[in-house]
C-alpha cells in the first residue's frame, strides 16, 4: 500500500517502475494512470423487514483499449472507490499479459452479505445491475464473480441484463452455472495455471517437479486444486494451512484424504496424516514451491528471510509486500506474480465468453488444452521479458502488459 493508504497509490507504484524501464512517453504515462470511466450508483432496496435501505455500488472500468472491461463483483463492508478502481488497472495489467482481448474493469457494493437474505441479496443485484446496465454488454463490460458473489449471483446478473435487452444475452457475465452458459474447467482453471507455472518455472530452474517438495498456504478454491494438480504431477505436498490451522507432512500429504477431511470439517486443521503446523512454520519450509493462495499480505518481512523456496508462485492476488518482494529477489527467489500466476481464472472467464458469443461449447479437455497453452504463451513472455530487461518477474509482467496496452493505444491513436 501506498504512504498514504491509497491502494491505486500502491497500483501507481508498480506502474511506474515498468513505464521508466519502457521509456514511456508522458502522454501515453498519463492516460494509462487514469480510469476510463468510474461510475457510483445509490440502490434502494427493501429489506425483508419492510425498510429501505439504499446501498452504494461502483463500476469501475479502468482501461477498455484491447476489448471489453472484465473484472469482478465485490460484495463487502470495507468496498471503497479507491479499492475498486484499483483492482480494475490490475485487471487491465492481468488481462493483458493474459494476452486476452480484454481491457480491466471491476465493481463493488458497500454491504454485509453475511447479514442479508437470500432475498435481500437478489434484490440488491438486480437494482445495482440495473443501475449500471447502460454500462455493462458482451462487448462492453463482462462483470464476473469476486469476493462474496458466486454463481448464483452472476445468474442474477445475466437474468437482469437479458430482461433489460429483451432477449437471453449469456456472454454479458462470466462465472456462472454451467446450465446457463457457464464453462466447463473454469472452476478449476486458476489452480490449473498455477500448477502450469509452477511447472514452468521447475523447467526454467533445473529441477524436476517430479518428487519437488511443495507447501501451500489456503486450501480453497486455487489452494486445494494447485495441491491435487501438483500432487498429480509427481510433486510432494508436505505442508498446507488455512484460516484455522495447517498440517505437515515430510513424506507427503495425500491430498485427496485431506480434501475429504476439509468437506467434513471445514479445515485442514485436525487432519490425521500430518503433523499440526502454523503459517510461520509453513513458510520456513525447506520446500521446492512456495505457494501463498489464501489471502494479501501474507508474505511480509517478519517471514521473507526464513523463506526457503526456490519459487514462491503468487495464487493469490497480492500475498506480498513490496520490501519482502525486494527481499525475496536479491536472494534469488523465482517469484511468479499474482498478475501471472492466477491469470488463468480471467483466461478461462475469456473461453466461457468465446463461448457464449459462439453459442458452441468446448470439452473440458478443449479447455484445458487452450488454457495451456495461454499459460505457457504468457509464462515465456514474462520469463523472457525479465532476462532481457534484467528484472524480476513482477516487473516484467508490467513491462508485457504495459507494453501491449501502450502499443495498441498508440496504433489507435487519439479520437478528439
Ligand atoms: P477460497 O475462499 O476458496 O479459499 C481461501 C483459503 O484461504 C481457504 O482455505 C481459507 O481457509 C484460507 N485462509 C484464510 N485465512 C487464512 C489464514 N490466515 N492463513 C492461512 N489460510 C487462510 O478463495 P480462493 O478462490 O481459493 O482464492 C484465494 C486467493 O486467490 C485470493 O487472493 C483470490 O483473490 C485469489 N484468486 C482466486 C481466483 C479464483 O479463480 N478462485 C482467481 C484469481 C485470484
Amino acid at each position: 500500500m501506498a504512504a498514504n493508504g491509497s491502494i491505486f497509490g500502491a497500483m501507481l507504484q508498480e506502474f511506474d517502475g515498468a513505464a521508466r524501464l519502457l521509456n514511456l512517453e508522458p502522454g501515453i504515462w498519463k492516460i494509462l494512470t487514469h480510469p476510463k470511466r468510474q461510475v457510483t450508483v445509490s440502490c434502494p432496496v427493501q429489506m425483508d423487514n419492510g425498510e429501505i435501505e439504499v446501498f452504494t455500488g461502483y463500476r469501475v472500468q479502468y482501461n477498455i483499449t484491447l476489448g471489453p472491461a472484465k473484472g469482478g463483483i465485490r460484495y463487502h463492508p470495507g468496498v471503497t472507490l479507491d479499492e475498486v478502481t484499483a483492482l480494475a488497472a490490475w485487471m487491465t495489467w492481468k488481462c493483458a499479459v493474459a494476452h486476452i482481448p480484454f481491457g480491466g474493469g471491476k465493481g463493488g457494493v458497500i454491504c454485509d452479505p453475511a447479514r442479508m437474505s437470500r432475498r435481500e441479496l437478489e434484490a440488491l443485484t438486480r437494482r445495482y445491475i440495473a443501475e449500471i446496465i447502460d454500462l455493462i454488454g458482451p462487448e462492453k463490460d463482462v462483470p464476473a464473480p469476486d469476493v462474496n458473489t458466486n454463481d448464483q449471483v452472476m445468474a442474477w446478473v445475466m437474468d437482469t441484463y437479458s430482461m433489460h435487452v429483451g432477449h437471453t444475452s449469456t456472454a454479458v457475465v462470466t462465472g456462472k452455472p454451467l446450465e446457463l452458459g457457464g464453462s466447463l474447467g473454469r472452476r478449476e482453471a486458476t489452480g490449473r495455471g498455477v500448477t502450469i507455472v509452477t511447472r514452468e518455472s521447475a523447467k526454467y530452474l533445473g529441477f524436476d517437479i517430479k518428487g519437488a517438495t511443495v507447501a501451500i498456504q489456503g486450501f480453497g478454491n486455487v489452494g486445494s486444486i494447485s495441491a491435487r494438480l501438483l500432487a498429480a504431477l509427481g510433486a510432494r505436498i508436505v505442508g498446507v494451512t488455512d484460516w484455522n490451522g495447517g498440517v505437515y507432512n515430510e513424506r507427503g500429504l495425500d491430498v485427496d484424504k485431506l480434501a475429504e477431511h476439509v468437506a467434513r470439517n471445514k479445515s485442514v486443521a485436525g487432519f490425521g496424516g500430518g503433523d499440526p503446523i502454523g503459517n510461520d512454520q509453513l513458510f520456513a519450509l525447506p520446500v521446492d514451491v512456495l505457494i501463498p493462495a489464501a489471502l494479501e499480505n501474507q508474505i511480509t518481512m517478519e517471514n521473507a528471510p526464513r523463506i526457503r523456496a526456490k519459487v514462491v508462485v503468487e495464487g493469490a492476488n497480492g500475498p506480498t509486500t513490496p520490501e519482502a518482494h525486494r527481499h525475496l529477489h536479491e536472494r534469488g527467489v523465482h517469484v511468479v506474480p499474482d498478475i501471472l500466476a492466477n491469470s488463468a481464472g480471467v483466461t478461462a472467464s475469456y473461453f466461457e465468453w468465446v463461448q457464449d458469443r459462439y453459442g458452441y461449447f468446448w470439452t473440458e479437455a478443449e479447455v484445458n488444452e487452450r488454457l495451456e497453452m495461454k499459460m505457457c504463451e504468457a509464462y515465456q513472455a514474462v520469463l523472457q521479458t525479465s532476462l532481457n530487461y534484467r528484472v524480476d518477474m513482477r516487473t516484467a509482467a508490467y513491462v508485457v502488459a504495459i507494453g501491449r496496452v501502450a502499443t495498441v493505444t498508440r496504433m489507435r491513436g487519439m479520437y478528439a
